[in-house]
């Protein structure tokens, strides 16, 4: 037996099936006429919002990056709750575009920003964060021959990380941002050059639970900004602290203490030195925000055993669920949240694996699960599912095509 994941909270059963927002499985399926599906609900991302802003200090502006789920509506639905939103590349500036958003509040990090999108975006007026000192040259000579004038921060790479994150980005050598010890003098370069400077950027990482960690690192971030900026004789207009706070995907996670981290921050904000006390202080969040708000719904459709195991065999699979598959930067895979939706409240009696319909042994949705005897026809619920699934799965791998999509 290997354990399952916590399931979040605000998840209910409905005559036995796993309701959300209210609504039973069995009909939001129905309604969106097929399966597999993803369920994204309003009532929990706003909770989420209101219950992140509670927490943090008023001086904290939250965007969204957007990469963690852009499916239209619920891009549309955060940017009403978001302050800014955080882009990785011009085709997601261009989603962002469609919403109407106001793009003076879009920033634009990532590596390898190629020229058209540099210009589109210097063009909306969206901030760059720049990863590199040929990117800040590339933008300036952009801004002079169209004669827009950009909006410039620098993304800093740290000489610290994000203590246990899944993923690191930043300490030591990496492609993101300029080393910090470049920083200062590439900030006088561009300033001298005429952009609209717009202060720094540092993001060390992401999926954290420990809160110590994120205060530890947050501290860090605020004394790193103020080095560069006294280094660089420069106040900041801005400084996005980054983000990297996690949600428990896995048994034995804890979900992180944002009332301890907000707690934390505001002691911080009350000394802040001189470089920081007019600026605007941002987060950067894309999984807190989104992550546990959606549900992906998959169907049985074939029930085996195999040498003693039983095999749960879905039309789901690695293709629109790849992170719970286990092949998305984890080392050891472990199971998600995973439960049979249309008997959410029977009791387990079968150990089986949960597999997706994809020919390859790395399409796995459950090991060795504790569940409630389930047939062909039943619905299997994939929890934790609304950051990094539709938009950070392989969907067109073996001719599958993307899953169904909706936020009620
Ligand atoms: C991916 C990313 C985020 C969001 O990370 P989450 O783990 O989803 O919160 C924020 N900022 C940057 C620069 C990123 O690359």
């Amino acid at each position: 037996m290997k354990p399952l994941g916590p399931i979040p909270g605000g998840y209910s059963a409905i005559d036995g099936e796993l309701a959300i927002a209210g609504r039973k499985v069995s009909e939001l399926v129905e309604e969106a006429g097929r399966t597999p599906l993803f369920v994204y609900s309003r009532a929990l991302i706003a909770q989420r919002f209101a219950d992140l802003r509670a927490a943090m200090p008023e001086r904290i502006r939250i965007n969204y990056a957007i990469k963690a789920n852009s499916f239209a509506p619920v891009l549309e639905f955060v940017s009403t709750l978001a302050d800014g939103l955080d882009i990785a590349s011009g085709g997601e500036l261009e989603m962002v575009r469609a919403t109407g958003f106001d793009l003076s509040r879009v920033s634009f990090a990532g590596p390898g920003k190629r020229d058209e999108e540099l210009e589109a975006a210097i063009a909306a007026g969206v901030t760059l964060n720049l990863e590199s000192a040929n990117e800040a040259r590339r933008a300036l000579a952009i801004g002079e021959r169209t004669g827009t004038t950009p909006r410039l921060a620098i993304r800093v790479n740290p000489d610290f990380e994000l203590k246990g994150s899944g993923m690191k980005m930043g300490g030591g050598p990496r492609p993101f941002g300029v080393d910090a010890t470049e920083v200062p003098a590439l900030a006088r370069e561009i300033i001298a050059a005429g952009c609209e400077w717009r202060g720094l950027h540092i993001f060390t990482g992401s999926q954290a639970l420990s809160a110590e960690a994120v205060i530890d690192m947050q501290a860090k971030v605020l004394d790193c900004a103020d080095r560069i900026a006294q280094e660089a004789g420069v106040a900041l207009p801005k400084l996005n602290m980054g983000g990297g706070f996690g949600i428990p995907y896995f048994a034995g996670d804890e979900p992180l203490d944002i009332q301890a981290v907000g707690d934390a921050l505001e002691e911080r904000f009350r000394h802040l030195p001189d470089t920081l006390a007019e600026a605007e202080l941002f987060i950067e969040l894309g999984r807190y925000l989104v992550g546990e708000a959606g549900v992906y719904l998959t169907r049985i459709v074939d029930r085996k055993d195999s040498y003693g195991e039983t095999y749960l065999v879905t039309d789901g699979g690695l293709h629109h669920q790849l992170a719970a598959s286990g092949n998305f930067g984890t080392v050891v895979r472990r199971n998600y949240p995973v439960a049979i939706a249309s008997r959410f409240d029977a009791e387990p009696t079968q150990e089986a694996n949960v597999v997706g319909c994809l020919c390859t042994p790395l399409d796995r949705l459950a090991d060795k699960a504790q569940l409630p005897h389930a047939e062909v026809g039943d619905l299997v619920a994939v929890f934790c599912a609304g950051a990094y699934g539709a938009s950070a799965s392989p969907s067109a791998f073996l001719g599958q095509g993307p899953a169904a999509e909706v936020l009620i």
